[in-house]
């Protein structure tokens, strides 16, 4: 740290992204990212983009927005796209917390929201998940705050059905529900139907995962028009030009080939089913994963021992050294051949330690 930078930053504790070792070539099973690559039409688009590099982009994404309104069934007013949907989350935290708004969410959830809760010096408070990881929804229930709740959750891939996110909103009428649906292709149920209903309710979405561009940066959120005009004032007032040329046109190629999307993500949920059996068989625990990740233990072995061994053998998965999960670990699904990689590797960590 300089002798330069600002108080304000001193408790500033940021957030650790999952390791992107260098050293050698891993399977890597600790970021949530598609194991497929984007689809062949978004690699063209980018590329014939990318000629035009010269000129800024549309800073309004109109013909990206355009197409997400068509494929959301919303208006164009209704959607905004942001640099990965961790800006949107950041622009919302901006918006719509503050001392007479303060934030909420789980304790177990995604570890950038206090992180954004810090930076942008909004109070929060989180609560608990039960016992088994479930998010009791009654705990939300008019609690006068801004709520940001990932479904399904993670680390632990656990969705709430909508009917519960709907009490959440109902009970909440003067403060904003955020539901950060990043994992929602792989099983749960979208609240994007919901948002002509309630003014209160913001859905963020991305491409990083269901659609193979984690590296693009692409992310975006569904609400009221007023809400969206509200994070459109606050990009406006960061960076206008957020999605850059490329990225803009892969995301609209994306978007006219959702066949490619669904495909694969019902080949990820089939190797999720095919993974958490082999696993069970191994007798591990896995809790009722709707994402591209599971989280699991064994009795037989500690999480950071096994996240280590399965480093060892060029397995790289996630690890959390918070107390109430440290037995845990999130595992990404990729790939057949990756999960039987992974298999092999952890019979073989279980047999040496048998
Ligand atoms: N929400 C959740 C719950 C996530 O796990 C992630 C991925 N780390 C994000 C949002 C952000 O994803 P991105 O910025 O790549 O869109």
């Amino acid at each position: 740290m300089s002798r330069f930078r600002s108080e304000k930053f001193d408790g500033l504790e940021p957030y650790t992204p999952g390791e992107q070792p260098q050293d050698m070539v891993y399977t890597k099973l600790n970021t949530n990212e598609n194991p497929f690559p984007p689809c062949p039409a978004a690699v063209t688009a980018a590329s014939q983009a990318a000629k035009s590099l010269m000129l800024y982009p549309d800073p309004d994404s109109t013909a990206l927005v355009k197409k997400l309104s068509e494929v959301y069934g919303v208006r164009p007013s209704q959607v905004i796209v942001n640099n990965g949907s961790d800006e949107t989350l950041y622009f919302a935290f901006l918006a719509f917390c503050d001392e007479a708004h303060p934030a909420v969410f789980a304790d177990l959830t995604y570890g950038f929201y206090p992180v954004f809760a810090s930076i942008t010096g909004a109070p929060y408070t989180e609560i608990p998940l039960e016992e088994d990881f479930t998010l009791d929804v009654s705990k939300y229930c008019g609690v006068n705050k801004t709520v940001f709740l990932a479904n399904p959750n993670a680390p632990t891939g656990i969705p709430v059905p909508l009917g519960g996110i709907e009490e959440i909103l109902k009970t909440n009428p003067n403060n904003v529900v955020v539901v950060d649906e990043a994992y929602v292709d792989f099983g749960a149920e979208s609240a994007v139907k919901l948002v002509d209903r309630y003014e209160n309710l913001l859905v963020v979405q991305t491409f990083s995962k269901s659609r193979s561009f984690a590296g693009g940066r692409l992310g975006f959120g569904i609400g009221s028009e007023a809400l969206i005009a509200d994070l459109n004032a606050i990009q406006y007032s960061t960076n206008p030009y957020n999605i850059n040329r490329m990225t803009a046109a892969a995301g609209v190629a994306i978007l006219e080939n959702e066949e490619y999307t669904r495909h694969n993500c019902r080949a990820i949920m089939e190797n999720r089913a095919y993974t958490v059996e082999a696993l069970q068989e191994l007798g591990f625990t896995c809790t009722p994963s709707k994402a591209n990740f599971i989280f699991v233990k064994s009795d037989a072995i500690g999480g950071k021992e096994l996240y280590l061994e399965l480093k060892k053998r060029g397995v790289l998965i996630r690890h959390f050294e918070k107390p109430r999960i440290k037995d845990y670990n999130r595992i990404t699904i990729g790939s057949r051949e990756q999960m039987h990689t992974l298999l092999t590797a952890v019979k073989e960590i279980l047999e040496e330690i048998g």
